[in-house]
């Protein structure tokens, strides 16, 4: 069974260090359980976290906390060394991105939404389903060091919320999935409180020492909405040319729970 979990190589992409963390690593602990290869990966080192520290040096610590998240998420860690606040949409990211997605060969992408509060994400996003349809096209060359044949299938797709579930206008963003990680919580908990750096600079910066109880509010509200503790949600990408067939709901059973939109 070519779907069978322990074949399924899992990749969740997103922007800065602990975006993941945030936004589903409940998720990637359940399909660990299950037997999938996880990867994560960061599109920056999170250089401008800091107020105190060079962009080196922050960038430095953050690789540090990120690594150390990835491994209680038993999953591989790679920071792709976009700069923050630098993301944008051109074409040598769009190959190097391509290039990523040829090397590392997931079956299944979890990243940022195509909406959200901040550019890098946005961008983030648009390059992520950019490469997923370029990484197919035999002709399309990444021009990148010894690079990796063409893709020979196109991914599932799922986007995580965005920060705080809103849209630019304060709307909430609807999601077709949410997956109960009430048992994974307190893993998820400890994968985010690696971040220490962040803990800090979001208190020095917005006067609030709730980092982590931001994570556990907004799990609490997805939660609630399908009448579990904690829940993370997700929106599946469905145009042309991804799969359609809902392999997150597939793979995790009883555990996704789907909501009307
Ligand atoms: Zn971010």
């Amino acid at each position: 069974m070519t779907n069978a979990p322990e074949n399924l190589h899992i990749l969740a992409v997103h922007a800065h260090p602990d975006d993941i963390e945030f936004q589903c690593a409940g998720t990637l602990l359940r399909l660990r359980q299950l037997g999938c290869r996880i990867s994560v990966a960061t599109m920056t080192p999170g250089d401008c976290g800091s107020a105190e520290h060079s962009q080196d040096e922050i960038a430095a610590i953050r690789r540090a906390e990120a690594a150390a998240a990835a491994e209680i998420l038993d999953a591989e860690y790679t920071c792709l060394e976009f700069r923050d606040l630098s993301i944008v949409f051109d074409n040598d990211s769009r190959r190097r991105m391509t290039e990523f997605l040829r090397r590392t060969k997931p079956d299944l992408i979890f990243t940022a939404p195509p909406v959200d509060y901040m550019h890098d994400h946005e961008i983030t996003s648009a390059l992520v389903r950019d490469a997923c349809f370029n990484a197919s096209v035999p002709n399309y060359r990444t021009r990148q060091w010894d690079p990796a044949p063409p893709a020979n299938k196109i991914p599932w797709l799922y986007y995580v919320d965005p920060v705080e579930g809103t849209d630019h206008f304060g709307n909430r963003q609807p999601v077709d999935l949410i997956v109960d990680i009430t048992e994974q919580f307190d893993r998820k908990f400890q994968a985010l409180a690696c971040h220490a750096s962040q803990r800090e600079w979001l208190q020095r910066q917005h006067g609030m020492d709730e980092y982590t109880e931001a994570g556990r509010r907004w799990s609490s509200a997805r939660g609630e909405q399908v009448g579990v503790q904690y829940g993370e949600g997700f929106r599946q990408y469905v145009g042309h040319p991804h799969p359609t067939s809902n392999l997150l709901a597939e793979l995790l059973g009883s555990a996704a729970k789907s909501v009307e939109t």
